[in-house]
């Protein structure tokens, strides 16, 4: 049978990206704020994503929405386990998301054919996805970069038996990456500790796969951390943030704002608010909440705080110790979710409370408001460390939550000098991550190398079959996808 004559192949700039967030308010953020400021590029977006945790396409009219199936059920939606969670998910999207995007290669308009895909680093199965159809893959992380250098000498900690951790509470410093002690080292609660080392290995491996790493970070703050990136692994790498300065998370959040907070934050005193919030994971048991409350109460200061539902491990909604209201009505307000960007630029806020979660963490700073920090898991205690010893511009809760102890931290923080120190060093951060972001700054230059390396992906155009059910589209090989950082 005579073969049909091939079509020549054009060369197009491609101009379409596909994302996939990893479906967790931490991380559909920052994906949804990156793909604001790539659309604003000239960059057309679909947004891929889980039934579980999906975003809500109405406050995205420029965007496509398509979700795949998770494949999760109802218990294990539920669950309390993350890291488990995370690596079910990279499992049961594959295939789905495979079959998707190999049908979206080969109906692709050649007019806005498909540059690559730009992932969560979390959702490693992505770049096998990508192997296989030969698309680049361009990886998002939602962390910190120095939790992701801790993440990357997980073989070595391993090794040298920091890891797993025997005592979460030991002071022994961790001399392969100062300052970190052994109780700062990345701590999931997880059924099972191998899933978290495997989830780590995966995603080290193919961030060395990938064709480029995206980071909500800068300079000043990670320096030595995105430095050590950059040395180790070989790929263009893209320090674009403080994301949120682009583009605010209030379209992104999955829980309703409360807005009357800002009415109330107008009546307070300047500078002498403390905003509470521990995002949207974190969780503490009863007495740990009595703790906090009367702390916040026996401070004497004003206080803004978030009690989302499921805060309190066992209970839909938490309930405070008795005559706490009483006490505190003229002076407290607890919220279920607040409008937080809003809430840290507010002239009254004068310290945040925080478990030091990334984005909360970088919204601070970039608002120049001292943290008190009380990290949970994971990534959040290197980041407390980061603030308390190396930016020093925070105040780590240690051992425990006690009243006291809160009381004491929140003068050191709001009444005595070494606060009024804090506050001159995080509020000479903030202008560095407005200088970032203007012409000349470094996530300015950044974002200028991410749009032009998305725009060196040379793919051709697909031969389409006369029936229109083509195959998978020739792209270029992995050497002709352009730049390198
Ligand atoms: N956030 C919010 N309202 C709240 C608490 C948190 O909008 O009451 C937002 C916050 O601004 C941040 C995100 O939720 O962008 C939490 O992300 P983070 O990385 O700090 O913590 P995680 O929730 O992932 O633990």
């Amino acid at each position: 049978m005579a073969r049909s004559k091939e079509r020549p192949r054009q060369h197009r700039k491609p101009t379409h990206l596909v994302l996939f967030p990893c479906p967790l308010q931490g991380h559909i953020t920052p994906m949804l704020q990156l793909a604001t400021i790539l659309h604003s590029k000239g960059f057309s977006i679909t947004i891929v994503h889980t039934q579980f945790n999906s975003p809500n396409p109405s406050n995205y009219p420029n965007f496509n929405f398509e979700h795949i199936s998770d494949g999760l059920s109802a218990d294990q939606a539920q669950k309390y386990d993350v890291m488990a969670l995370v690596a079910l998910l990279n499992i049961n999207c594959h295939d789905p998301f495979s079959d998707w995007m190999a049908r979206m290669l080969s109906e692709q308009d050649p007019r806005d054919m498909i540059a690559c895909i730009v992932s969560d680093a979390l959702m490693h199965f992505t770049q096998s996805v990508a192997d296989h159809l030969k698309i680049p893959r361009i990886i998002l992380r939602a962390s910190s970069a120095t939790s992701f250098v801790t993440c990357a000498a997980f073989p070595l900690l391993r090794e040298k038996g920091y890891l797993p951790i025997q005592d979460p509470e030991s002071e022994t410093p961790v001399s392969e990456l100062p300052p970190l002690r052994i109780k700062d080292l990345p701590n999931i609660s997880t059924d099972d500790s191998d899933t978290l080392y495997q989830l780590v290995a995966h995603m080290n491996n193919e961030t060395r796969n990938s064709s480029g790493l995206i980071y909500n970070s800068f300079d000043y703050i990670e320096e030595t951390a995105l430095a050590k990136i950059r040395q180790d692994f070989p790929i263009p790498f893209f320090p674009i943030g403080p994301l949120h300065k682009y583009s605010s998370g209030s379209s992104s959040s999955l829980l309703p704002h409360d807005q009357s907070c800002m009415v109330w934050l107008d009546k307070q005193v300047a500078g002498s608010v403390i905003y509470v919030s521990f995002g949207s994971l974190a969780s503490m048991e009863k007495e740990e909440l009595v703790e906090i409350a009367w702390g916040l109460a026996n401070s004497g200061q004003p206080f803004l705080w978030v009690v989302r539902p499921g805060l309190v491990r066992g209970s839909a909604m938490a309930e405070m110790p008795d005559g706490f209201e009483e006490q505190t009505r003229e002076r407290g307000l607890i919220v279920k979710w607040a409008p937080q960007q809003e809430v840290l630029a507010h002239p009254s806020v004068g310290c945040f409370w925080t478990h030091n979660g990334w984005n909360s963490t970088v919204e601070s700073i970039c608002e120049g408001v001292p943290m008190l920090c009380w990290p949970c898991f994971g990534d959040q205690k290197v980041n407390a460390r980061l603030v308390s010893h190396v930016l020093k511009v925070g105040v780590q809760l240690e051992n425990g939550l006690e009243r006291e102890k809160i009381g004491w931290a929140i003068r050191r923080l709001m009444v005595e000098k070494e606060g009024e120190e804090m506050k001159k060093r995080i509020r000479k951060l903030k202008e560095k991550a407005d200088r970032c972001l203007r012409k000349g700054g470094s996530s300015y230059e950044s974002l200028d190398r991410l749009v032009n390396c998305i725009l060196s992906f040379k793919r051709t155009t697909p031969g389409f079959s006369p029936t229109g059910s083509g195959s998978i589209p020739q792209t270029s090989s992995r050497g002709d996808w352009g730049e390198s950082g």
